[in-house]
């Protein structure tokens, strides 16, 4: 059992006791908070791995507290799932944009809750064995698997899990051009829900973080994205 940690923010009790239940069954270390800001203590005490959050809760909303988790450089290695109600589509392009891993709406049943979990986290750890510790030169950007670190004429850059998998994905082959369901797939997972807007809210999030940089990532129009092909040194 992977004994991994995750925190349940649900402002819904019987939600969240039915998701710690089991989650718990299935090996995790689960703790759980009722609001807001207690979940947001409970993220900056605990250091999950993985947060379920609800993006509807009474104090602090689940959008803010993302926000608040990606802004701390000490929570980088903390995946994200939004949990959503019907009729909040805005708001989860939204949660992508400001770094959710993943959504799930409700409602759900538990077994894809905890089959999410487990895609999320694999994916996460998954990485840096699937790519290879090699960094990635392009220009002016280095891309370092293994530190999960993407650096901009030598200086580190915050991204988040999706957007770095989605960077580094496009900078391992210059010049070919994906669609954007692909590009989907490949960083949210086969399981994942898609909609296929949300990649251009990544990369849209990508290309300010690359500042003057930002025309490595090509818009091919109709079709989807490419890496730029010129300023490729090595590999
Ligand atoms: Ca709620």
């Amino acid at each position: 059992m992977s004994g991994e940690h995750i925190l349940v923010v649900e402002d819904e009790r019987d939600l969240r006791e039915v998701l710690a239940y089991n989650l718990r069954k299935e090996g995790f270390q689960v703790s759980t908070a009722s609001t807001g800001r207690d979940g947001l203590d409970a993220a900056r005490s605990r250091k999950p791995d993985l947060i379920l959050l609800d993006l509807m809760l009474p104090d602090l909303d689940g959008l803010e507290i993302c926000r608040l988790v990606r802004q701390d450089p000490k929570l980088s290695a903390t995946a994200i799932i939004m949990v959503t109600a019907k009729g909040e589509e805005t708001d989860v392009v939204v949660g992508l944009g400001v770094g959710a891993d993943d959504y799930i709406p409700k409602p759900f049943r538990v077994k894809e809750v905890v089959a999410r979990v487990k895609a999320v986290l694999r994916r996460g750890h998954g990485q840096t064995e699937q790519t290879g510790a090699r960094p990635l030169r392009r220009g002016a950007l280095e891309i370092d698997p293994a530190r999960h670190e993407v650096l901009v004429e030598g200086a580190s850059v915050p991204f988040t899990a999706t957007e770095f998998r989605l960077l580094h994905f496009l900078a391992s082959s210059p010049g070919r051009v994906y669609e954007r369901d692909t590009l989907l797939r490949r960083v949210l997972g086969d399981d994942a829900i898609r909609v296929e807007r949300n990649i251009d809210v990544h990369i849209r999030a990508i290309r300010k973080k690359l500042g003057e940089h930002r025309d490595l990532i090509e818009t091919v129009r109709g079709v989807g994205y490419k890496f730029r092909d010129a300023g490729a040194t090595s590999g």
